[in-house]
């Protein structure tokens, strides 16, 4: 009898250091949360909304990077290595990491956010044949189909706290159904035939298509083509021969095409004023309202509207 509770004892205590030893190993250096590596601040913050407590985010682009053109560094790519997950916009927005985004893929999930979204609500992209359009957060609709994504993929990889996922996906999914309305309000403020943005490259095609605006960019839908003095010239002429009061400036694309426009329009003997900074390749910077996808979509609209509703 002795013998057996003894050999209980050591058995449980057993158990009890293979578990500690089990537990800590691959949570070293992160008290168990699952490691998330991801690239624009748009899919960090979706991965920080639906894995709250559970996850720790690593997000490689910050304020001001513009992904078309982003490469990753050797430490980074260490990084990438090391995650549980990697979530990325996919659609060859991140043009230069896609090959190693899916390499890494061979061997654990390294997930495009745009996965399971339906080709027919995609646009073609201009720029590259047999491509989509990769701007699809400008579409609040759209980008909560990216939210169901890394519900799914979490729950995959981690079933325990499949419930826990599913319950922080359903709550944000409601702000961002609340987000969606409000964009609609505002831009009911803009008389219809002022609903046009001219912007530094073609990010706002999705915009356009859900909330009734003529969309133009100065460079494509990529920045890896620079724009022509024929291309500013055209621009110019649209401008003053409709009188658009105001174009944007974008915070991951340089300043200066637009002056470019804009001094050429001014040629032209009409004045556009530039409507402001708009969020549109990166967010704004982390722990400021304009950090957040909600805040961004926010910016943004009120900036338009600003801008464009005036008189
Ligand atoms: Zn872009």
């Amino acid at each position: 009898m002795r013998n057996t509770k003894t050999m209980t004892i050591v058995f449980l205590m057993i158990i009890a250091l293979f578990t500690a030893a089990c537990g800590s190993e691959p949570a070293a250096e992160s008290d168990g949360k699952l490691q998330v590596v991801t690239t624009i601040g748009q899919v960090t913050d979706v991965v920080r909304n639906v894995g709250g407590e559970l996850v720790a985010v690593d997000g490689l682009m910050g304020a001001g990077t513009d992904p078309h053109l982003y490469v990753a560094s050797a430490s980074e790519v260490d990084l990438l290595q090391n995650a549980d997950v990697i979530f990325y916009n996919g659609l060859f927005l991140e043009a230069q990491m896609e090959e190693i985004l899916e390499q890494i893929g061979e061997n654990k999930p390294s997930i495009p956010v745009s996965k399971q979204i339906d080709s027919a609500r995609l646009l073609d992209s201009e720029d590259y044949e047999d491509e989509f359009d990769p701007h699809i957060w400008f579409d609040v609709t759209l980008w909560q189909e990216t939210v169901k994504q890394v519900r799914d993929t979490l729950s995959d990889v981690d079933p325990d706290n499949a419930a826990t996922y599913a319950s922080n996906a359903d709550a944000y999914l409601a702000e961002l159904d609340q987000l969606h309305t409000y964009v609609l309000e505002q831009v009911a403020q803009i008389p219809a035939e002022k609903r046009v943005i001219i912007t530094a490259h073609d990010a706002f095609r999705y915009f356009g298509s859900a909330y009734g605006f003529e969309v133009m960019g100065l460079q494509g839908i990529s920045t890896a083509t620079e724009a022509s003095t024929g291309d500013v010239q055209a621009l110019a002429d649209f401008i003053a021969e409709n009188e658009i009061p105001a174009i944007f400036v974008e915070s991951s694309v340089p300043i200066r095409n637009v002056e470019a426009v804009q001094a050429a329009v001014q040629d032209r003997g009409f004045n556009v004023e530039i409507g402001g900074e708009l969020f549109s390749d990166a967010m704004g910077d982390d722990g400021t309202p304009e950090g957040t996808y909600i805040g961004m979509v926010r910016h943004n609209i009120d900036t338009i509207v600003t801008a464009l509703a005036g008189e």
